[in-house]
């Protein structure tokens, strides 16, 4: 596989991955390259909530109780939307090369 830049095409490409792995502790690079974070946040929050709702329609607040379980679904839906963004973002780091001649990066 040769470095997709015109004014390059390099056969000297590498794994982002490996690349960043190959650096010095310590090197700002390992930053530039590393890998996107997961997601922040977690479902606890969300089926909190539900319980929450659950718990407060069946003991005679309904309208307070279904409105915490709709916030908790939508929290649990704006949660895993997070969590799938960041795994694509995460997969395609994974698959990420690196021209070591010009810097160029690409996914194949
Ligand atoms: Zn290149």
């Amino acid at each position: 596989m040769n470095c997709p830049s015109p004014r390059c095409g390099s056969s000297n490409v590498q794994l982002l991955s490996h690349y960043r792995d190959s650096l010095p502790p310590g090197s700002k690079l390992r930053d530039t390259y590393a890998e996107p974070a997961a997601a922040e946040g977690s479902y606890l929050l969300a089926v909190g909530l539900v319980i929450l709702g659950i718990v407060a329609a069946a003991s005679g607040t309904v309208l307070a109780g279904l409105a915490a379980i709709a916030a908790g679904l939508g929290w649990g839906a704006v949660i895993h939307r997070r969590v799938e963004d960041a795994d694509r973002a995460r997969a395609a780091w994974g698959n990420r090369r690196i021209c070591l001649a010009c810097t160029e990066q690409w996914t194949p």
